[in-house]
This record gives C-alpha cells, sequence and structure tokens, in this order.
C-alpha cells in the first residue's frame, strides 16, 4: 500500500511509492563518461588564477601574495553573477500592478580545493573542516553587509546537480529578501513552536535518534533520512544544540561537521557510485537572530530521480524508496 508521509516542520506531504518501490542499490549511478576537463582551461585550477575576480578570502601559505599559488582554500566572486554587490535596495519599485527591485546581492564561489579531481567524499577530513570554516567565514563577513536578508550556501555537485564546472567548488548567494520558500521554512516552525512550545527540528531530532532512519551520530550531530523524504537518499543534517543560524558554529562543532559531512558524502560517494548531489545550509534570514523555533540545519539531495509534472502541479514528491531502507543501506555502507 502506498503511503502518504508529511513532513511536521513543512507540512508538505509526500508519497512513499511502495508499490513502486525500488531497492536503494537500484540508484547506483551509472560510471561517468565524460572526460575530465582539461586542467589547463580550468579557472579554478591552482595556477589559473589570474582568470578569476580577485579573491575575496584564502587560506593560503603564510607569506605567499592573493590571487597567486600557494592557497588550498579560495573565494572569490563568481564571474558570472546572479546578484551582484552594487546600489541600493528600493523594495517599492512598481512597473504598473507588478514590483521589482534591482538585483543587488552577492554570488560567491568558494573553490574547494586546488585539486581538480577531489570531491568532498575523497578529500582529507581536514580539508573539509577548513571548507565549512571558510563558508562561516563569508557568511559572516557577508551578514555585515545589512542589505542582505537571506545568505545560502549550497553546492551543485555533478553535471546532473547544475554544475557546468568540475573543479570541487560550492556557492554562497546572499539576496536582500527573504523567499517565500525559507519564509514557509520558517513561519512552519514558528507555527509549531506556538502550538506545541517547542522547536519542531528539536523534536525531529528526539525522535529520529531511535535510530530507524539515522545514518550517523557523533556527540553533537545527526545525519539521517527524513520520515517524509521527498526524493531517494535525501539526507537532513543537524546539530543536537538548538541553534538557528549558521554563523553561530563554533570551531569545534566544525571539526566536527566536517567530519558528518565526509562520512555522510562518502557513504552516497560509495554506495551509489559518486551520484550528483546538491546540499543547501538552511539558516535563519540575517536579521532574526536566535530564533527559539527555527534550527539551522543541512540538506543534502541527491539527483538520482526526475521532477516531473505531478510533483510541479501539486507541490507532491513521489519517493519511490523507503526512507528506512535507504537509511539502512547507507548506515551499513563503510567509508
Ligand atoms: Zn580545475
Ligand atoms: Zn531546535
Amino acid at each position: 500500500m502506498p503511503q502518504l508521509r508529511q513532513n511536521p516542520a513543512t507540512k508538505e506531504w509526500v508519497i512513499i511509492a511502495t508499490e513502486r518501490a525500488k531497492r536503494p542499490e537500484e540508484f547506483q549511478s551509472p560510471e561517468e563518461k565524460e572526460t575530465p576537463q582539461n586542467k589547463k582551461d580550468c579557472p579554478f585550477c591552482a595556477g589559473n588564477e589570474s582568470s578569476t575576480p580577485d579573491e575575496l578570502f584564502a587560506f593560503r601559505t603564510y607569506g605567499t601574495k592573493p590571487n597567486s599559488a600557494g592557497w588550498w582554500i579560495r573565494v572569490i566572486p563568481n564571474k558570472y553573477p546572479a546578484l551582484v554587490p552594487k546600489g541600493d535596495v528600493k523594495r517599492m519599485q512598481f512597473e504598473g500592478f507588478y514590483r521589482h527591485m534591482d538585483g543587488v546581492g552577492s554570488h560567491e564561489i568558494v573553490i574547494e580545493s586546488p585539486d581538480h579531481e577531489r570531491s568532498l567524499a575523497t578529500m582529507d577530513q581536514k580539508q573539509v573542516e577548513e571548507i565549512f570554516l571558510a563558508f562561516r567565514e563569508r557568511y559572516c563577513a557577508l551578514k555585515k553587509d545589512g542589505r542582505f536578508e537571506m545568505i545560502l550556501i549550497f553546492k551543485n555537485h555533478g553535471r546532473g546537480a547544475g554544475t557546468s564546472i568540475r573543479h570541487p567548488h560550492s556557492q554562497i548567494v546572499a539576496a536582500p529578501i527573504t523567499p517565500n520558500h525559507i519564509r514557509h521554512y520558517i513561519e512552519e516552525a514558528m507555527r509549531y513552536f506556538d502550538d506545541n512550545g517547542t522547536c519542531v527540528y528539536c523534536e525531529i531530532l528526539s525522535k529520529e535518534l531511535l535510530k530507524e532512519r539515522l545514518i550517523l551520530e557523533t556527540e553533537n550531530f545527526v545525519a539521517f533520512v527524513p520520515f517524509a523524504a521527498k526524493s531517494p537518499f535525501e539526507i537532513w543534517v543537524l546539530p543536537k544544540d538548538h541553534s538557528s543560524s549558521y554563523e553561530r558554529i563554533t570551531d569545534v562543532h566544525i571539526k566536527e561537521l566536517g567530519f558528518v559531512m565526509r562520512q555522510t558524502l562518502g557513504k552516497l560517494h560509495k554506495a551509489l557510485n559518486n551520484p550528483a548531489y546538491n546540499f543547501m545550509i538552511l539558516s535563519a534570514p540575517c536579521h532574526e537572530e536566535d530564533l527559539e523555533y527555527f534550527h539551522w540545519h543541512i540538506q543534502i539531495v541527491p539527483r538520482v530521480a526526475q521532477v516531473a509534472g505531478f510533483e510541479m502541479g501539486s507541490g507532491i514528491y513521489i519517493n519511490t524508496v523507503i526512507p528506512e531502507e535507504t537509511a539502512k543501506f547507507l548506515r551499513e555502507t563503510k567509508v
């Protein structure tokens, strides 16, 4: 019997399609046929620093100059930005009935390694930790710009996840608005708090520690497949202690998060043969700090299923694998 499941944090429904359910191992990606991009032409490779805009931040060997070799993580403005850090935010601009604004914002690239062929699943532990440290540095720097409401850190891994450059990188976009998608998360969490007096994510955490959908647990973090996973192998990573903003993460917790992310992505890499995936760090809007009802977290979505007309028309996702089975499969995958 198929099952409709509701995500308690967003009230969204999904269908767990048991009638056409697949086994977790059926989602393995085919061997990648594309040839590696020529490193000489790759703007993110070490030695090609002059082909990118000037760096904003880097971890580099002491004494080396900005925009030269010697770095191991480098943050640059996107050469083709979605939004640009120029101008004022004027909300009330109308064209007749329609509202518009200047595209003020920021769009940065975090080059995660000088090594073209690495990925978060195959890097050294320390490198992954420092990527998450760079995320926090840039998050805090962008937050100081009072024009921004939303700062989204995300990663597109593989062609199926929307990236055209193979070199390992992630992105940070700051926007002067809180979009409806994020607002929905915040408002539903607020509603849950009003009704129950607790953070819905803290509640979810207390349930997921019962192990059925758990993938990995450390002292301060949990990785699990959500009860109402929208797509096969969706994973959430949450800090155990309540906190609404990623920027507040401590150095010690960043080390642990680096471990959890490397392990989790390593399991995905091994279990599904390096699938394309996206991850997003969902954090409270910039001007809404220390929310007792929202809990920052990371959503990892492997791109192993197509979103089609039914999902687009109804907002109900069909998941053709049972979340408990994918969690068991990943839990038992050793990296
Ligand atoms: Zn490269
Ligand atoms: Zn919480």
